[in-house]
């Protein structure tokens, strides 16, 4: 019998720059073995410089793509991003509901790194109570964390340790609160906290300074819902996530996109190793 690859649901926002939203899902769902779907919540009117407006896609269009997709198609993962607003929410969470795909991953996106609002403020609470328990994972950076407790944002690797534990005792089931931005990172790593619902555990990763790093949010979460996907422990999923996306930042030079702060790179490994760009001194002959 032949091995069949899993096929992975993204629900987010669109990006028509491609470096975050369901473009940037359906990169990494495709870097790492993944047949990809998505069903956009919003087209973001947005390039490297940053978002100038949001059209939100009709709730019911939503709930019609999703059920299009589930209807036909076996999901065995789900990526969900920017929602934007509280009946998308309702409707995620009734779709989730009724056809009970086996893993979810969900990023509480709330804002894009260059500060747009991505969401509005009565999503919260609909997001507290009827999506985030629905998750295999959550996977909220500190900024969110914080808003989601409605605490001030974790600092220190201690606070966000304290914090992943405040977001179980809240009834999720399992979060990895991403410290990219903590500042006693311990030097040269970047530390993430998980909570697997069980035991807490930090996973470290080589810091890297780069400044592509549009799409890095969507990139773990999504990298985490294929990795599910292959049967992967949630620890070992996060660490690979982790690992992945690291990789991905640095080899975000390796691309010109855009006058700003550039996306990551999920395909560089593969096209590297196809051999697919030709070395800079065949360009200039050519
Ligand atoms: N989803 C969409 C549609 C976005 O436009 C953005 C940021 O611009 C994000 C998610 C969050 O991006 P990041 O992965 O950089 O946190």
């Amino acid at each position: 019998m032949t091995a069949t690859a899993p096929n992975v649901l993204s629900i987010a926002g669109s990006d028509p720059s491609g470096g975050a939203g369901i473009q940037a899902d359906l990169k990494t769902f495709a870097a790492l073995g993944a047949y990809g779907c998505a069903a956009p919540t919003a087209l973001t009117v947005q390039n490297t410089l940053g978002v100038s407006s949001v059209f939100p896609v009709p709730v019911d269009v939503l709930r019609a793509q999703l059920e299009a997709v589930f209807l036909d198609v076996r999901i065995d993962a789900v990526k969900i991003g920017m929602l934007g607003s509280s009946d998308a929410v309702s409707v995620v969470a009734d779709v989730l509901c009724a056809f009970k795909p086996p893993i979810v991953v969900i990023d509480p996106v709330l804002k894009a790194s260059t500060g747009a609002r991505l969401i509005d403020d009565s999503s919260l609470d609909a997001l507290r109570q009827e999506l985030l328990p629905l998750a295999t994972v959550v996977t909220p950076n500190t900024y969110e964390t914080a808003a989601l407790l409605g605490i001030s944002q974790p600092r220190s690797v201690e606070e966000a340790r304290k914090a992943a534990g405040q977001l179980i005792a809240a009834g999720l089931r399992a979060a990895l609160v991403t410290g990219g931005h903590l500042d006693d990172g311990e030097g040269e790593f970047a530390v993430d906290v998980l909570h697997d619902g069980q035991t807490l555990c930090e996973l470290r990763t080589p810091r890297v300074s780069a400044p592509t790093l549009h799409g890095t949010g969507c990139t773990l979460s999504s990298a985490i819902a294929v990795l599910l996907a292959h049967g992967l422990p949630i620890a070992d999923a996060c660490a690979t996530a982790q690992r992945f996306v690291a990789e991905s930042i640095v080899r975000g030079n390796e691309l010109a996109v855009g006058r700003g702060p550039g996306p990551v790179h999920q395909l560089g490994e593969l096209w590297s190793r196809a051999g697919v760009l030709m070395p800079p001194d065949a360009q200039e002959t050519s």
